[in-house]
């Protein structure tokens, strides 16, 4: 039987407009309301669809990050996750410190697939499964599309430029989802009801003897450039002169 982890990380909501902070030390993440990553939450479906079809045997959720961070896991369990295991860490946390404690997680808990977002929409990276792959010498597949689970091999279809990639890998191995993976469901009221009693196991960031200091400095965060208004033109003659003027053509 396979187990399956899946990392799932706490962001701002999809649906707002991230905010500035005035300083330009960051985004304001003060009384806004904050979701499971949407590429976390199709690896949790596609998770729970495997254990629906009797291939998975139990699904951990795991979640790095502040005390809200456990919201996030009961959010997940609500959708069909066992057990969870949360990790306490202030602050910002790079995708190599995250990989390096999911991978000293792994290796008590032996998963035999990790499915995870291929990147949290908060800061883009698209680094941490990656770098799992390589911490724990697993095989991965990236981007996925399509996941089927063959005795020992995962079959994975890929999204890549211009089509479809489909490779087989062998367990355990790290996949990363992409968006037309599945389509998530919604928790209902009892499965919410029934999450708050599963078990979360609780740790602090420090607790793994790794080395989660940060590589990098972050300098400054700004605003995109706000577009100008455009212009309204009456003929093709005007449309050419003003890509003209514009150097556009
Ligand atoms: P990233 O490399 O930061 O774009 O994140 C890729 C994936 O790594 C996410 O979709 C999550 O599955 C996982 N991940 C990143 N940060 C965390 C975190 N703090 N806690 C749990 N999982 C995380």
């Amino acid at each position: 039987m396979t187990k399956i982890i899946v990392p799932v990380k706490r962001v701002l909501d999809y649906n707002i407009k991230p905010r500035v902070k005035l300083d330009g030390s960051g985004i304001d993440l003060s009384n806004v309301k904050m979701s499971i990553n949407p590429f976390d939450e199709i690896a949790v479906e596609e998770a729970v669809r495997l254990k629906e079809k009797g291939i998975a045997s139990e699904i951990i959720i795991v979640s790095i990050g502040v005390v809200q961070a456990k919201d996030t896991i009961r959010t997940a369990l609500a959708v069909g996750g066992d057990r969870g295991i949360f990790v306490h860490h202030e602050g910002d946390i790079e995708p190599l410190a995250v990989a390096k404690i999911l991978s000293a997680l792994c290796q008590t808990e032996k998963p035999d697939i990790i499915i995870m977002g291929k990147q949290a929409i908060d800061d883009d990276y698209n680094q941490t499964g990656q770098m799992l792959a390589a911490l724990l010498s697993h095989p991965q597949a990236t981007f996925a599309s399509k996941i089927e689970i063959i005795d020992n091999i995962v079959r994975v279809t890929r999204e890549v430029d211009g089509g479809l990639q489909t490779i087989d890998i062998e367990k355990p191995a790290i996949i990363t989802t992409d968006l037309r993976l599945n389509e998530p469901r919604y928790a209902s009221l009892p499965n919410i009801m029934k999450a708050k009693s599963k078990p979360i196991a609780e740790f602090k960031s420090t607790d793994f003897n790794v080395d989660i200091s940060p590589r990098f400095q972050l300098l400054h965060v700004s605003e995109p450039p706000k577009r100008e208004a455009g212009i309204v033109v009456k003929t093709v003659d005007d449309f050419v002169t003003e890509l003209k003027k514009l150097g556009a053509i």
